[in-house]
This record gives C-alpha cells, structure tokens and sequence, in this order.
C-alpha cells in the first residue's frame, strides 16, 4: 500500500497531454514557436544555472535581477503559497526544505521505480512521487508537478534574464546536459523546453562545451581533459581538439559523486564533534539538520580561501532539561581534505579509468580543464597535479564554461560552420533477450553516429508482428539497467515460424538520439518499426519470462552499488530523524 502523502500525490499525478507533454501546474500551456530569433547557451546545472549568449561575436554571461552570474537550479513555495524560483527559492532551503525542490535533474527523465530514484528519495527533503506514466514527479504542497515542469521554470528565468538583456522575445536555446544522460533523459530536457517556452536547438554535452569554451577557433591541436565536479555529480572526459574538430576519445563519470556528498561527511564529522564537545548525541529536526549542512558547505568553501574556518550554529538544539546547545567547531583545511580524500580518489581512479578507455597515458594529455564549484578545492588541484604532472588551466571559469561554450555554439546554429563535434556514447544501448539477460549492440564509448544491425526470426507460425525491448547500461541483466522503450515492428509476411527473418538496425545520431529500423530480409522491404510502447516492469518480467531470482540478483548487485556510493551519513540522519 502507498504511504497516505504518496496515495494523495499520486491520485492527482502529472499525466501527458495530446503532444505527450506533461500536464502544467504553475506554467501557461505551450504556445506554438516561432523557430526564428535569437539563440541563447543554457548550462541547466544540478545545482546553480548559467545562461550566456554571444553580443559581438564574443560570449557573454548574463547577470541575474540579484547580480549573480549563475542562479539557484531551485523551485519553492512560500509561506503565502508563492512559488519563488533560484536565489529567493534557495533562501526558502532552510525554512522549508519540504517544499523546496532542488537536485531536479538527477530525476528527470527516470521512473519512479528505479535504483536511482530510490536512492535518490531517501536523501532528499521533498516527496517524489509517480506520474501517470510511472515516472519520477515531485510533490510541492498538495500538487504533484512533473520534473520537466521543475526544469521548465529554471529554463524560463534564463529565457527572462537574456529577454531582459536583449530587449526581444528569446525562444531558442541550446541547452547542455551531462555526457552521461540517457536518451529519455534528453528528450525531458527537450520537453521542458517547450513548456518553458523555448525550442531546444541543440543538446550540447556540458565538457564537449566546456572543451569548446577554452577551445574554439584558437587553432589548437591538443588532447585535453574536462574534470567536472559540480554539486550532485562528477564526469570525467578526455576530448582531442584538432583546430575546430572536438572528438571525445572517452568519458565516464558517477552519478552520485559531488558536493553534497561532500558536504554529508562534513556534517558527520560536525556532529561528531558536536557530540564529543558537548557530550549529547544530535537529535535535532529536519530544520536543524538543514543548519548543519549549510555551515558544512559554507566551512568546505571558505577553507578553499583559507586555512581554518570557525563553524557556528546558535542554538541547534535543546537538551533534555530544555537548554539550548550552540555547535561550534574550529575546522582546519588539513582536517577537510582528510575528511574528503575517499571521495576525492574516486573521481582519480575515474579519471585513470577514462585514460585508459581513451587509450592515453597520462602524460599524453596536453591540458586539463576544471568544472565544475567543487573544483575549486585545491585537493583537487593537488591530486591531479600529482598524477598529470602538470597544473590545470586557469584561463577557464570554472561556473561558466559551460555555458560559454554553449553560447559560443549557438553561433553554428543558423549557418554552416567549421565546428564539428564528435561526441561518444555514454552507455552501452541494447536489447533483452528471453530471461531478461542483456545483449550489448552498440557499446559504450562508441563515436557518435554509430549504429549497428542483427538479425531476429519470427517465433510462431503467422506471426504478425514482434516486439524488442530496448535497454541501456553495463549489467548483464535487463533489471539492472534503464529501459528505453520496446520496438514494436509489423507489417511482417505470412510463413511458417522461424521463416521470417528480420535486419533491426540500431542508429543513434550525433545528438545521441535513437532511432529503429527493420528490413525483411526475403523482400528486402522496409518493415514499420516504432519504439513507442512502454510496458511496466511486471508486464516486461512476464513476457520475457524473467524470473524473480534473476530480477532480486541484479537489484542486489546496483543497489550494494549505489549503497556503498552513498557512504555511512544517511543511516546515521535517520537515527537522528528517527525515521527507520
Ligand atoms: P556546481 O554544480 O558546479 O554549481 O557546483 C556546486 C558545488 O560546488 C556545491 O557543492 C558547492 O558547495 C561547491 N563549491 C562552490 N564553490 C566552492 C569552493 N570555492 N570550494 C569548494 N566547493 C565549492
């Protein structure tokens, strides 16, 4: 049964309209585009978002009403039920945590039902809830409201913000995304898009527009690698730069590796200490927990300035006989960077993974470039210094690179250009075969285009049509990776079972978007395949006979990965919590 918040959330989920966007809450109905006018660069970041265009030729970052050069990536409602959007919805982070939403595009584009949601949910202040079609929503107040919609109202204070700049409608957009992201993640980021009342010219990965940004018309001919270290995420790409030719030669990433995570062990080790100094174990409420992790972070960015940073938080709790407890700690940049070293090596031990993936030794690699608030940590600096032997480019902002590159490539939007992209697949697309055991077709890391074709046989006499289920990942089994859609193919001729025989064409284009094809073989006639039918994971179970072993195993193997991911904190904040 669902838990009483979720039943009441779900009754009045998010569903798709006529154009299969989802339903708008706080949004106007989208209104047709006019395709023409200027285009603008959007890095939409998991934490904070950056919006540039180009005004001369030369790119330029816009400054929000509050005179920042990012924004908050976050949503909130007021006490008065006023939806407040960036810095004046992060303000509200603290007050109302319930009803804030942050962290967003970790979610977009998934279902509900997935390792990541699940892992997802339990750190998180607000409720997610399924939408309609079984995919992850939020709760805000009593209304559930899609993520693309939550993107949307990011998307559309950038739209504002250059408006402003430029006196003029503004409904283009090249926005950015992580390599990483799967195709239905794409296409959210295109929805959202549209509600926000821009189109999506192009979908730019962030470090090939980072690559961009440091890159582009400087007649370069180097190998460079993109370090990304943001708030919610970590990617890792190594990219060569052949005068204005970008060509990925490997990436790989993780997804549960950014600031926050470091700002959790900073949490811990400040009840520790709290703990230890005062001789009571934390019990305070979520609010008070918010406090925490806003001085951890605050501590973690000023000791990238200084030595040692005084923590203090006024009152954070009561004690038994009802006097309040002030936490304050002396935190010294030694004592973070000891705190933060595993985290830290992990995104080394990325790195050495993608050098090997790119088939380079590290000294083979001409110039690193940093992305990304938490890169500013000089461990950071330090670590990879030490393995590349040589500093990282300081002529990069690490907050707005991405977007620069972004503006600078909605130069190529309208016109032929020099510039030529070679991005790679993030992640191994390919389909389920009976048992639900996972065959690869077009491996991760392959240049983009790619495609690839295999054969499939009818399985009954007459068969009219037949269907594949369409996954992408690393798992050997269907249940551990992220379902696509099942391509439905039809129009087959009548024969005996095992007689018709079909070529099914896997092709993913430049922009990592996948189309089908399928060809009879003994007419050689195109067959109609459309990928457009999503079953649920029960129906997908029973029609390729899975069995609940196999499932439990492979949910078993990701979730003891995510797990060790996440680190110690969250078990500890929900003893504090007292949740179970
Ligand atoms: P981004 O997603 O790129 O905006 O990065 C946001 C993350 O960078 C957050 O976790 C911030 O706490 C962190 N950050 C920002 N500035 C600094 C800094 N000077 N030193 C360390 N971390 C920082």
């Amino acid at each position: 049964m669902l838990a009483p918040a979720v039943a009441k959330a779900a009754a009045q989920a998010p569903g798709l309209d006529e154009h299969g966007l989802p339903k708008t809450v706080f949004l106007p109905p989208p209104v047709p585009l006019s395709g023409t006018g200027p285009v603008i660069g959007i890095d939409l970041g998991t934490t904070n978002s950056c919006v540039a265009l180009l005004s001369n030729g030369r790119p330029l970052v816009l400054r929000s009403r509050e005179g920042y050069n990012t924004i908050p990536s976050v949503i909130s409602l007021n006490a008065q039920n006023k939806l407040l959007v960036s810095h004046r919805a992060k303000n509200q982070l603290v007050l109302r945590p319930q009803h804030t939403i942050y962290g967003a595009k970790r979610l977009v584009g998934r279902p509900y039902d997935s390792a990541v949601v699940n892992q997802v949910r339990e750190r998180f202040h607000y409720d997610i809830v399924p939408d309609s079609a079984g995919r992850a929503a939020v709760r805000l107040a009593d209304t559930a409201l899609s993520l693309e919609e939550v993107q949307a109202l990011i998307l559309r204070e950038c739209k504002e913000m250059a408006e402003a700049h430029l006196n003029q409608k503004v409904e283009r957009a090249v926005v950015t995304v992580p390599a990483y992201y799967s195709e239905p993640q794409r296409e959210a980021v295109r929805k959202s898009g549209i509600l926000a009342g821009l189109k999506v010219e192009r979908i730019l990965n962030e470090p090939t527009s980072a690559a961009l940004a440091y890159g582009l018309n400087r007649e370069l001919n180097k190998k460079v690698l993109v370090y990304d270290l943001g708030g919610g995420t970590f990617d890792a790409t190594i990219l060569k730069i052949e005068k204005n030719v970008f060509e990925v030669l490997g990436t790989g990433g993780d997804v549960f590796l950014g600031g926050i995570d470091f700002d959790n062990l900073i949490v811990d080790y400040l009840l520790a200490r709290f703990q230890e100094k005062e001789g009571i174990t934390f019990t305070g409420d979520g609010i008070a927990l918010s406090r925490v992790s806003d001085a951890a972070e605050r501590a973690k960015m000023g000791l990238s300035e200084r030595s040692t940073f005084e923590v203090h938080i006024p009152m954070l709790m009561m004690d038994d006989s009802g006097r309040p407890r002030d936490l304050r700690v002396v935190l010294s940049r030694q004592e973070l960077e000891k705190i933060c070293e595993p985290l830290l090596s992990r995104t080394i031990d990325v790195v050495r993974d993608v050098l090997l993936d790119a088939k380079l030794k590290a000294a083979e690699v001409d110039d690193i470039i940093l992305v990304g608030g938490m890169s500013r940590m000089p461990l950071v600096r330090d670590k990879l210094k030490s393995l590349f032997g040589k500093g990282a480019q300081a002529s990069v902002n690490a907050d707005e690179a991405v977007a620069l590159g972004a503006a600078l490539y909605s130069g190529s939007v309208d016109k032929v250009s020099s510039v030529v992209l070679i991005d790679v697949l993030p992640m191994t697309v390919g389909v389920a075969m009976p048992g639900g055991a996972f065959k690869r077709v077009i491996e991760r890391n392959s240049p983009l285009p790619a495609q690839r074709s295999f054969a499939i046989n009818t399985t009954k006499d007459n068969e009219a049509f037949l269907e594949l289920s369409i996954f992408q990942g690393e798992d050997s089994h269907i249940s551990a990776n992220e379902y696509l859609g099942t391509v439905r193919i039809e129009g087959l001729p009548k024969g005996p079972k095992g007689s018709v025989r079909v070529a099914v064409t896997l092709k993913l284009d430049s922009e990592c978007v996948l189309h089908v094809e399928a060809r009879e073989y003994s007419t050689r006639k195109e067959v109609k395949a459309t990928l457009a039918t999503r079953y649920s994971p029960e129906e997908l179970q029973k029609q390729l006979q899975v069995s609940k072993e196999s499932v439990k195993a492979a949910e078993e193997r990701r979730g003891a990965d995510l797990k060790e991911r996440a680190g110690g904190f969250w078990s500890f904040v929900k003893k504090a919590l007292g949740r179970k």
